[in-house]
Parts: C-alpha cells; sequence; structure tokens
C-alpha cells in the first residue's frame, strides 16, 4: 500500500496558477492538469480541500490604488475566487472526482453556503471541498483563508502550489542566479526576514495553531502526489521554530 504522510490537506491555489502563463483569466488546459493532479491525491484515500485564490481576475489592492472604495474592491476580489472554483470543480466532475463549493460569501444558486460540519462530512466521504470567497471579509487574502479554514477543518497541513517557482528563496530566483532555496524554515523566519511567502496574518495565524506549510511547484504533474507521500520537495515552513 502506498504510505501517505497527510490524511487531509488544504491545498492552497492562487487565481496566477490557474492562468498559466497568460497570467491573467483561466487556462482550461492548467485546470484540467490541476485537477488530474487532485484526482490522483484523492484516488490515495487523501481528504483534500482547496483554497482558491481569485488574483487572476481582480485584486483588491488594484482597485484601492485606482480609487475605489477597499471594501467594494475587496468583495470583487472574493467574487473572482467564485468564479475560479466553479472552474475547478467543473473540471473535477468531469474527471469522476465528487466536488462540492462551499462560498462564505452567500449564493445558494451557485453553491452550497461555508458551513464546517458540513465541510467536514462532505472530506469524510472523500469529497473534494472547494472553499470560495475568501474569509467573506475584505482586507483580509485567500492565504488568510487557507490558515484559517486549515484549523478550522483540523487539516494536517497547507500546500501551497506555485506555477513560477518550486520553493521558498532568500532572494527572487528569477532575477538573481545565485538565490538560495530554503528546504526548511519557521513562521518567525518568514516573519522577521519579511520573506514573500504569505501575508504575515495568514503567517501569524498558522504559527498560531502549529499547522506546517509546504511551498512547492505545480508545474511539474504528480507533485502533489509527491508531496503528499512525504517527498522532500519545496519548502516546508513548520509551526514551531525549527
Ligand atoms: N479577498 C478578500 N478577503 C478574503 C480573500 C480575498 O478581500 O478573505 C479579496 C482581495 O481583494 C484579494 C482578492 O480577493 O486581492 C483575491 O484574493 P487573493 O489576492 O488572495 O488571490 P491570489 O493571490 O491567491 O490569486
Amino acid at each position: 500500500m502506498t504510505s501517505i504522510r497527510y490524511k487531509r490537506i488544504v491545498l492552497k491555489l492562487s487565481g496566477e496558477a490557474l492562468s498559466g502563463t497568460a497570467g491573467y483569466g483561466l487556462d482550461p488546459a492548467i485546470v484540467k492538469s490541476i485537477a488530474q493532479q487532485v484526482k490522483e491525491v484523492s484516488e490515495l484515500g487523501v481528504e483534500v480541500a482547496v483554497v482558491v485564490g481569485g488574483g487572476n481576475i481582480w485584486r483588491g489592492k488594484v482597485g484601492s490604488e485606482m480609487g475605489m472604495d477597499r471594501a467594494t474592491a475587496d468583495y470583487m476580489g472574493m467574487l473572482a475566487t467564485v468564479m475560479n472554483s466553479l472552474a475547478l470543480q467543473d473540471s473535477l466532475e468531469n474527471i469522476g472526482i465528487p466536488t462540492r463549493v462551499q462560498t462564505s460569501i452567500e449564493m445558494r444558486q451557485v453553491a452550497e453556503p461555508y458551513i464546517r460540519r458540513k465541510a467536514m462530512r462532505h472530506l469524510e466521504k472523500k469529497r473534494v471541498v472547494i472553499f470560495a470567497g475568501g474569509t467573506g471579509n475584505p482586507y483580509f487574502s485567500t492565504d488568510t483563508t487557507a490558515a484559517l479554514r486549515a484549523a478550522e477543518i483540523e487539516a494536517n497541513v497547507i500546500l501551497m502550489a506555485k506555477n513560477n517557482v518550486d520553493g521558498v528563496y532568500n532572494d527572487d530566483p528569477v532575477k538573481n542566479k545565485d538565490a538560495r532555496k530554503y528546504t526548511e524554515l519557521s513562521y518567525l523566519d518568514i516573519l522577521n526576514e519579511g520573506l514573500a511567502v504569505m501575508d504575515s496574518t495568514a503567517s501569524s495565524l498558522c504559527m498560531d495553531n502549529n499547522i506546517p506549510l509546504i511551498v512547492f511547484s505545480i508545474t511539474e504533474e504528480g507533485n502533489i502526489k509527491r508531496v503528499v507521500q512525504g517527498e522532500n520537495i519545496g519548502t516546508i515552513v513548520r509551526g514551531k521554530e525549527k
């Protein structure tokens, strides 16, 4: 039998991860490839919850820099995450994986509202649960949503899938060829050194609740499975100090 290190995971997909090289909108081939990778781990018996971002469609910060009311711009961002979530659900169901989307902002015609106990029941029944709509609050991010939902559903780990980098580096690896990849870090390292892994609200929440995070590349097919089976790819961030 294949060994599994993590029984229940939260997979954080940024909007960018769904847009491929275009950096904007959705690339159906990429969405399909991610769905296939999710299927692989789901079929191993891993309980998979996904938190989807919206940056490929809209970011609240951009709107507010253009003079919009920040909260309104953020609500637009949260709605963007719903579109991405529905695209991923569609792709997963096309390959036979039962999936539920739960939104933190109610829109009953398109998805279930977020109900923690119901989400946990779906996971126990091996349905993939997609958490859409972020936290439902402006001024937050979908990274914070991943931390919050992981704590709520008692996930063993957050897997942060990246499409442009394969872990956490001490400098931008695209601009600096000598940038060094970390294999292991603590949340305090991230906060103290200002490493661009996730925002400080999300990092603090993970640290306080001792939730490990693995940052890895999703562009190589099979990587979600590798991480779940305990292969050391990417960077692991631990709740407690190293
Ligand atoms: N957002 C928000 N509250 C949340 C989650 C998201 O206001 O709890 C808004 C925010 O404007 C953000 C946008 O939704 O810019 C898209 O989310 P995020 O930037 O986290 O997406 P990602 O970078 O992962 O694609």
